[in-house]
C-alpha cells in the first residue's frame, strides 16, 4: 500500500485544507513556542535571562508535578516486542513540547475553522493497492491528526527500536513510534476525533498536561 507522496506535504497545493497544514506545519511551530515553557525555558524570564520572576510558588509547584508525571508516563510506554526502556527524564522537554504544540495546534484550527465558516469537509485517503486506488473517508479533524502523524510515518522493527534507545541514552528525542502515540494518548481532542472509546490504548482515562489542562474545550467533536 503506497500513500501518494505530497498528498499530506505539499504545503503550497492550491485549495489544500487548513487542517493539514495546521496539523502538520501548525504542530511543528507549537512544538517550538512551547520549549520556552519546559523545564529549562521556564527558568527564563521574557528576555532570555536566567530567573523566574514570573513563575509563583503554586505554578511551580503543579508544574514540577506534571513533570514528574509526563517523566512517569513516558518511561512506561512499551512496544509489543520491545523490551529497552523509554528514558522519560532525558526526553521530557521534546515530550512536552510534543503534546502542547499538538494542543496548541489544533485549538488554532478549530479557531480559525470558527472564524471563517465551521468544519471543512472530509476527505478519502488516496492509497494505492496495486492497480486501485481507495482509501478510507476522514473527517477534516481526522486528518488535522493523521497529518500531523505523517511527519514522523518511518518504519521501524521493535529490534530497531532497542538499538536506537540503547545506543543512545541521552537522546533528548524518542523514537518517531513512541514521539506519536506517547503525545496523541494524552490529548482527549485525538481521541474524540477518531471515538477511541474510554480505557483503551490510545485514550486511557489518566490524562496528562503541563500546559492547557482544564480548559481544552472539545465540544462538537
Ligand atoms: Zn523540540
Amino acid at each position: 500500500m503506497v500513500l501518494f507522496p505530497g498528498f499530506l506535504s505539499d504545503l503550497s497545493e492550491p485549495g489544500r485544507l487548513d487542517g493539514l497544514t495546521y496539523g502538520l506545519l501548525g504542530s511543528l511551530i507549537g512544538h517550538e513556542i512551547s520549549h520556552a515553557f519546559d523545564s529549562e525555558g521556564i527558568s527564563r524570564n521574557g528576555d532570555g535571562i536566567v530567573g523566574e520572576q514570573w513563575r509563583d510558588d503554586v505554578t511551580k509547584k503543579v508544574f514540577d508535578r506534571q513533570v514528574r508525571r509526563i517523566e512517569e508516563h513516558y518511561g512506561n510506554l512499551t512496544l509489543e516486542g520491545a523490551f529497552a526502556k523509554v528514558n522519560g527524564t532525558t526526553t521530557r522537554n521534546e515530550n512536552m513540547a510534543d503534546i502542547t504544540g499538538e494542543l496548541l495546534a489544533y485549538r488554532a484550527y478549530l479557531r480559525l475553522r470558527e472564524k471563517v465558516g465551521g468544519e471543512e469537509p472530509g476527505l478519502q485517503i488516496p492509497l494505492q493497492t496495486g492497480n486501485r486506488v481507495q482509501g478510507p473517508v476522514l473527517s477534516a479533524r481526522q486528518l488535522f491528526w493523521v497529518s500531523y502523524a505523517s511527519c514522523y510515518c518511518s518504519a521501524y522493527s521493535p529490534e530497531m527500536i532497542d538499538a536506537e534507545l540503547l545506543l543512545d541514552r541521552d537522546d533528548a528525542h524518542l523514537p518517531n513510534y513512541y514521539r506519536v502515540t506517547g503525545s496523541l494518548m494524552n490529548l482527549k481532542e485525538f481521541a474524540a476525533a477518531f471515538s477511541c472509546p474510554s480505557g483503551s490504548y490510545m485514550n486511557p482515562t489518566q490524562k496528562i498536561l503541563v500546559w492547557g489542562s482544564g480548559t481544552n474545550d472539545v465540544q462538537g467533536d
